[in-house]
């Protein structure tokens, strides 16, 4: 049997408020980032933080007429300085619907396009550029040799589109981790399909018009897949039942509770989470969705530690481990995902860390590093045969 490649985990997390500017920026990024990065830092590994930047500098351009914002956007600063310092590693993230923001009753009313690939070539460039320099103005002063190597675009937003990958490379980026096999989005704000992505495991040269295929050539950028794997149909029962009796659950509460609104319906979500509704889905054909990989091989998840219970982490271990073996390399890097707001366990993180730290092959690995040994060729990169 050929022997187990060594895999090298880079542990990403895109640290921000939610979608829509709403969140206690306290307690889903500032709190959440600290016991995380402890857990790492116990367990001997080190994180790499996609921050968003456009919610910071848009705090920062009101900060005068709201002293609040600037108490805020201080501790943002001084908290990513101290995880940067601690040897965590901190990278590009921006959701450009904070171009046009309002702020009213302390509340924000964000009306910027959700999507980067809906900015014009110019827009998208300056946007790259600003953020990119702002997040190197936080950390130089500290660490004069910190560059910004590897982007995450907000909503994976990067392909097609015909000049962001020259942008992000003229910006310096060695590194996108934007492409998720499996990804198909059709919200109000966001239009997205990386279904059938030609690479989706291993680093590869992008197309530079479309970073779902792989280029024939060398290129100046490298893409690195965010990890996915296929949720095997036992999992899929186990979630789907979990969901039915929490769904039970709620309708029971309402009516002992006696309110008259739904528990299920959309209007008793936070108003984040109706953002993220697919349009034109009605619950039929939400069971549809739901149901329809029980007759496939089963359901894409995205590698999210915020998302997924200690089992469905362990069984995407498992699915990384037989990708990286069936790749017949001897060394594999993974980029696995978390959404620091949207944390739900953090027993089953540390769980999952502390069994990825005794592990005998894997290594952790941040962004940066990650970086600059795919370009110093520790790491293969994937070309397509012409
Ligand atoms: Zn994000």
């Amino acid at each position: 049997m050929a022997k187990q490649p060594t895999i090298y985990l880079a542990l990403t997390d895109d640290w921000e408020l939610r979608g829509d500017g709403s969140g206690d920026m306290d307690t889903i990024q500032l709190e959440p980032m600290r016991r995380l990065a402890s857990i790492y830092e116990d367990n001997g590994a080190r994180g790499s933080f996609f921050v968003e930047v456009m919610q910071q500098r848009t705090f920062r351009r009101f900060q005068s007429e709201h002293p609040e914002l600037k108490a805020l956007a201080d501790r943002w600063e001084s908290q990513v300085r101290d995880v940067y310092q601690r040897g965590h590693d901190i990278q590009l993230h921006i959701h450009p619907q904070w171009t046009r923001a309002e702020y009213r009753d302390g509340a924000w009313k964000l009306e910027g396009k959700w999507s980067l690939l809906d900015y014009s070539a110019e827009e998208a460039d300056r946007l790259i550029q600003e953020c990119k320099d702002f997040l190197e103005g936080v950390l130089q002063p500290i660490d004069p040799n910190y560059r910004c190597l590897a982007f995450r675009a907000g909503a994976w937003c990067v392909a097609p589109s015909p000049h962001i990958l020259s942008q992000l490379q003229a910006a310096g980026i060695v590194l996108d981790a934007s492409i998720v096999e499996g990804i198909n989005i059709h919200t109000r704000n966001l239009q997205l399909n990386y279904a059938n992505c030609e690479e989706s495991f291993l680093p590869f040269y992008p197309n530079m018009q479309d970073a779902r295929k792989v280029s024939s050539r060398k290129e100046e950028i490298i893409c690195v897949p965010t990890c996915h794997f296929i949720e095997p149909k036992g999992f899929m029962l186990r979630r789907h039942m979990k969901m039915a009796w929490r769904l039970v659950r709620k309708r029971f509460d309402v009516r002992r509770k006696g309110t008259l609104q739904g528990a299920n319906s959309v209007a008793a979500q936070p108003s984040e989470y109706r953002e993220w509704e697919h349009v034109n889905s009605s619950i039929r054909s939400k069971i549809v969705h739901q149901l329809r990989p029980y007759l496939n091989e089963g359901t894409y998840q995205i590698g999210d530690l915020s998302a997924l219970e200690y089992p469905w982490l362990r069984c995407m271990m498992k699915s990384i481990r037989k990708r990286a073996r069936s790749s017949g390399l001897s060394e594999v890097p993974v980029i696995l995902e978390n959404h620091t707001k949207e944390i739900r366990s953090f027993k089953d993180i540390e769980r999952f860390i502390k069994d990825c730290a005794q592990a005998t092959d894997i290594q952790f690995i941040t962004l940066t590093e990650l970086a600059l040994r795919l370009q110093n060729g520790q790491f293969k990169i994937q070309t397509a045969t012409p």
